[in-house]
């Protein structure tokens, strides 16, 4: 007979974390059993009790399940029993599984669910947050820099002692931090502010100082290097004549929408990242890119809640998975001219006056 406990609570040496800010679950909340194909769920005595069909079910014994019921822990916590993964025994050691492109990320209309090493954290999509997420991530910072002491020692001297940290999220997601370095370290082209993490899709370039070009597969070998996307210019048509045109006032009303679009890429690419700061994974700040792999396929979801490049986003998630759209892509896809839709790429809201394509004045 083959018997497997998965441990379903609060802490972090449970198999299957549910991050319930409203603390409806206990720190060690029940058991879900599985001796050959049955099911069983046992309560571990917690505070607000486990529930099936609506009706309580009695602390420290088990309880056979059947597909149809419904769980929920204390009275409103749905637990959703029969998506609940055991780790493959034949593995062996769960610790052991920690294979990096072990984790994914999977979204639902109400939580995040992290696959990270053989367990399973679940967060309630709404109320999570970064620094909670990254807490789980099973994958180190590996460093570099000149000094002998650096994970990745480059011998350059445009690299300081101590350089900057990298590490992957995600297959397709890295997270990197400059050290205060003497030259800087630079992704895409923007220079990045010193301690502070930034975490950009695998497809951005890393520099340090001016010249030196990190290939991260070098480093990363689990690193899926995502195609960057060109963008594309829509179907161009007829264009008005060169000299300048007023926008019309519904472009122009177009137009002031995007300076929230610009607030909230700059907030992404500012804060999103410190740890300390930590930020709403459905609230104002946006762009959580996570890899799904289905068979197979990856895929990169964006989720996001409010503003405008939020509900641009929430309509192609409608398309389920966008493989090809990165955060940044999003961006430069809504953040365009009203009327000819050319991106105003990263120019800064304030500085712009009019379309440099079709001309049209916003100011
Ligand atoms: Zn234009």
């Amino acid at each position: 007979m083959e018997v497997q406990t998965l441990l379903i609570g609060r802490i972090e040496e449970c198999d299957y974390i549910v991050y319930d800010t409203l603390n409806r679950v206990s720190r060690k909340h029940a058991l879900l059993i599985k001796e050959d194909n049955n099911l069983f769920i046992q309560d571990l005595g917690s505070s607000n009790g486990t529930f099936l069909d609506g009706r309580q079910i009695k602390p420290n014994v088990r309880v056979p399940l059947k597909p149809q019921n419904k769980i929920t822990l204390s009275r409103d916590y749905e637990l959703d029993f029969q998506k609940i993964r055991f780790p493959d025994l034949l593995q062996g050691n769960r610790r052991g599984l920690q294979e990096k492109d072990d984790q994914t990320i999977l979204m639902s209309n109400s939580s995040i669910e992290l696959n990270s090493g053989g367990k399973t954290i679940l967060f309630d999509r709404n109320n999570a947050r970064m620094e909670d997420l990254s807490k789980h991530e099973v994958n180190k910072f590996k460093s570099f820099g000149r000094a002998s002491t650096c994970d990745i020692k480059l011998e350059s001297p445009t690299v300081s002692k101590s350089h900057l940290n990298i590490r992957l999220l995600t297959s397709v997601i890295f997270e990197i931090e400059d050290l205060n370095s003497t030259n800087g370290t630079y992704v895409d082209g923007e220079k990045l502010l010193p301690n502070k993490r930034y975490q950009f899709s695998s497809s951005a370039q890393v520099r340090i100082g001016n010249n030196l070009n990190l290939d991260l597969k070098k480093y990363f070998p689990e690193i899926i290097v995502l195609e960057k996307k060109a963008i594309a210019p829509p179907p161009s048509k007829q264009l008005p004549p060169t000299n300048t045109i007023d926008s019309t006032s519904e472009e122009l009303k177009q137009f002031k929408e995007l300076e929230n679009v610009w607030k909230e890429y700059n907030s992404r690419l500012n804060q999103a990242t410190s740890t300390a700061t930590g930020f709403g994974i459905g609230g104002a700040v946006l762009g959580l890119a996570a890899s799904v792999f289905t068979g197979g396929v990856a895929g990169i979801l964006l989720m996001s809640g409010g503003g405008i490049l939020g509900r641009y986003l929430g309509q192609k998630e409608s398309n389920k998975i966008r493989g090809d759209l990165t955060f940044e892509d999003a961006f430069l896809e809504v953040y365009a001219c009203p009327r000819c839709k050319e991106s105003f790429q990263k120019k800064p809201w304030i500085t712009i006056r009019e379309c440099f394509k079709c001309k049209t004045k916003y100011r």
